[in-house]
């Protein structure tokens, strides 16, 4: 099984990292594919280009094992639809499960996604949840997707819906840019070969 972790990544941060990570190991995931869109269509479009983001979070991940960084989204024009990305993944290897993994902030939103339906069609879900969080008012054709048993997403190649338990670092990349913008230190919230990155490129500067 291979996962799927899309997001804006502006920048990547140790609430990524770590999650992907804690995903991995507890669903036994061969790999974690890290895919920055290009343009995100359910949100503002960031000021820093994909191929930056990109570079930050090659930076972020190089040398940890398993995880990729995938620039799928960048090399397609228009949206970048999660739909059309896991529809590609799974045209390359049919034979491969995909398990989209989303936070559960971005999880409250999937019935807004493009398609959203079908992404049930190329991949199982998997929504990061902090401890002690339950699930309700779920839309039906959600609800009949979940499963209570993480053992289930390798009996079917598709089509189930999943809450995983993880520590969430309680870190955004707002929060990193609004720091940075202020004049403020983002040590230890994400890795500091990106912050490097962001000050050799005067990235997130306020402007004046
Ligand atoms: P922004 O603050 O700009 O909205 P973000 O920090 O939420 O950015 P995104 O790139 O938008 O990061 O998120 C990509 C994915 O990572 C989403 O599924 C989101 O829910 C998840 N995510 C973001 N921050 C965390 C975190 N601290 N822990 C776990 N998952 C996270």
């Amino acid at each position: 099984m291979i996962g799927v972790f899309g997001g804006t990544f502006n920048p990547v941060h140790y609430g990524h990292l770590r999650t992907a990570v804690e995903i991995k190991a507890l669903l036994g995931l061969e790999q974690v594919r890290l895919i920055p869109c290009r343009l995100p269509p359910h949100r503002e479009q960031p000021d820093v280009s994909a191929e930056m983001r990109f570079a930050m979070l090659q930076l972020a991940i190089a040398g940890a094992e398993g995880l990729v960084a995938d620039r799928c989204e960048l090399d397609r024009p228009g949206p970048s639809y999660m739909v059309d990305t896991l529809r590609a993944l799974k045209a390359k290897q049919p034979e491969q499960t995909l398990v989209l993994i989303i936070g559960g902030d971005a999880f409250l939103g999937l019935e807004r996604w493009h398609q959203w339906r079908r992404l049930f069609d190329f991949a199982h879900v998997v929504v990061m949840m902090r401890p002690g969080f339950v699930a309700s008012d779920l839309h039906p054709e959600l609800q009949q997707r979940v499963i209570v048993d993480p053992c289930h997403l390798r009996q079917s190649s598709v089509g189930y819906l999943w809450f995983q338990q993880v520590t969430q670092l309680d870190i955004s990349a707002t929060r990193i840019r609004q720091l940075i913008a202020d004049g403020g230190d983002a040590r230890f919230l994400l890795p500091d070969q990106v912050l490097v990155f962001i000050k050799q490129h005067g990235l997130y500067q306020a402007v004046s």
